[in-house]
């Protein structure tokens, strides 16, 4: 780099010319003859000089330092030479949120060759503020909120001669958001056999991920907009890690996302499973369903006393509400079940028929704790006894035993006529869980 400082006169001001392609050292007019040149403006020789040796101002081959006398000498050339400060920056472009973090968003732009520096703006109540300035195409904006959305633009500008800035047009705006807040005080508010219901303090956001431990690695298993998420399809008596984070969605629907909380590990109760005279009975209550069946010689004579009490009291309080309630089919017997199943089965086939009629050892009916209440048909359904029975029969000790949505899970269609006798505690406590009785004691209905 070659250098000349020239110093005519105490009150000049003095401009840096970088050319291109000149070898030697050059008379001072060809160096203002070359055409491609830029000028930078600096108070004195001496400073001139500085900007040049620092790398402050680009240079090319050769750079000169030279008065405004000596303009005045080569005046032809000078307005030739002159760069137009009038001429604004091109407009900002690829403007996007390179990083989120809860209080801050660092944004990122394609950068701008012959700009001098970019604002920075942010939407605010009553319009766009400049948030800051800075040289390079990134800016971090500081001091925001979790979980805000914003519109952020940006600008180039370049600095006149006098020193003004002289601004290219503004960016497209970004809507983008700063990352939710942690999530606190994970905890299990519920467990059952084969569920976890979980509920956390609420922060500002679009949703909530729900992770699951799950070999070895965390894995998103929902996104519930409350916060409270029950977790079903558990075992019971296991160990099961879950962690929450809450999600921010900016306009592109990318997700920013807060720490995660606290991990809570979260144990599911263990059920008991008791098989006594070839029956079984899980905490207590006597099972007959597609897993667990029943012997062929098991049978208790007809409706169980308790069970049979049960219905009349039901049957009493439903005739003072005016509906009038009976049983269309109570026990039933290996033998008479075994007739009534392959009926079935020679009219609909094996497959139909395990949908809606239990084979002979797996009957509800033979245990006498359930019945058929009225009409064994799908026509029974939404009748005012039926609605009548799904709203009360706990009250009395009995449970709809086959909800509607639980076929895959009971093992059969919704039944809306067929009760289940459980004792007044135990039908009001899975009449509150909202769970069929296989969920509810953490077991299966399948045939092997
Ligand atoms: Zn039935």
């Amino acid at each position: 780099m070659l250098l000349c400082a020239l110093q005519n006169g105490a009150d000049m001001v003095y401009y840096i010319m970088c050319i291109e392609n000149d070898t030697g050292q050059p008379e001072l007019t060809e160096v203002l003859s070359v055409r491609k040149m830029i000028f930078r403006k600096a108070a004195s020789a001496a400073a001139a000089l500085a900007l040049c040796l620092s790398g402050t101002v680009a240079c090319y081959d050769d750079a000169y330092v030279v008065s405004a006398l000596q303009y005045k000498i080569y005046g032809n050339y000078q307005e030739q030479t002159k760069p137009d400060p009038t001429e604004p920056p091109a407009k900002v472009t690829g403007l996007y949120a390179s990083e989120t973090k809860t209080t801050s968003i660092r944004l990122c732009w394609d950068k701008i060759q012959d700009a001098d520096g970019y604002s920075v703006y942010l939407k605010q109540t009553g319009g766009y503020q400049e948030v800051g300035k800075t040289d390079a195409a990134t800016y971090n904006v500081t001091g925001l909120l979790p979980s805000w959305r914003r519109h952020f633009i940006v600008r180039a500008y370049k600095i006149g001669e006098d020193g003004t800035f002289i601004y290219g047009p503004y960016s497209d705006q970004l809507f983008t958001a700063t990352c939710a807040d942690t999530v606190t005080g994970l905890k299990a508010t519920k467990k059952t056999y084969n569920s976890v219901t979980l509920s956390w303090n609420r922060v500002s956001c679009n949703m909530y991920i729900v992770y699951q431990m799950k070999n070895g690695k965390w894995q998103r298993i929902a996104k519930p907009t409350t916060n409270s998420y029950t977790v079903t399809g558990l075992s019971n008596n296991t160990s099961y890690n879950f962690v929450i984070r809450a999600c921010k969605l900016d306009d592109y629907k990318k997700e920013h996302l807060g720490w995660l909380s606290n991990k809570l590990t979260v144990t599911t109760p263990k059920n008991t499973i008791v098989k006594k005279n070839g029956v079984t009975y899980v905490n207590g209550i006597l099972i007959a369903n597609k897993t667990y069946g029943l012997p062929s010689t098991y049978n208790p004579g007809g409706l169980t006393k308790a069970t049979y009490n049960a219905f009349l009291e039901m049957k009493n309080a439903a005739a003072k509400d005016g509906i009038s309630l009976w049983i269309c089919s109570g026990f039933r017997s290996y033998s008479t079940q075994s007739w009534l199943y392959n009926s079935y089965v020679n009219r609909d086939g094996r497959a139909k028929a395990d949908t809606y009629s239990a084979r002979p050892g797996y009957s509800e009916h033979q245990t006498g704790l359930a019945m058929d209440i009225n009409n064994a048909s799908s026509s029974f359904n939404n009748t005012r006894e039926a609605r009548w029975l799904a709203n009360n029969c706990w009250k009395y000790g009995f449970i709809i035993r086959y909800p509607n949505g639980k076929q895959n899970i009971t093992g059969y269609k919704y039944e809306s006529w067929h009760v289940r006798y459980l004792g007044k505690d135990m039908a009001k406590k899975v009449y509150d869980s909202g769970l069929c009785l296989e969920e509810y004691l953490g077991i299966t209905s399948r045939y092997k």
